[in-house]
């Protein structure tokens, strides 16, 4: 089975950079289960595309995130 690396570095970030939420989620999925950590698809902020981050899941409804 392959993992799903991130594809780019962010430069503005310096991260890992999934060009979509949905490689973003198969991302986090893997890291979940290698190192068992909860990752969360973001958006980044500088729109180079999706970063997972460790930190909690604000109170937001999901359709927020599928929305933008
Ligand atoms: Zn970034």
């Amino acid at each position: 089975m392959s993992r799903t690396p991130p594809e780019l570095l962010c430069p503005t970030c310096g991260k890992g950079t999934y060009q979509s939420f949905t490689r973003a989620k198969k991302g986090a999925r893997t890291q979940r289960r290698l190192r068992d950590m909860r990752l969360r698809p973001y958006r980044c902020p500088d729109r180079h595309g999706w970063h997972l981050t460790s930190e909690p899941t604000p109170k937001r409804p999901k359709k927020e995130i599928n929305a933008q």
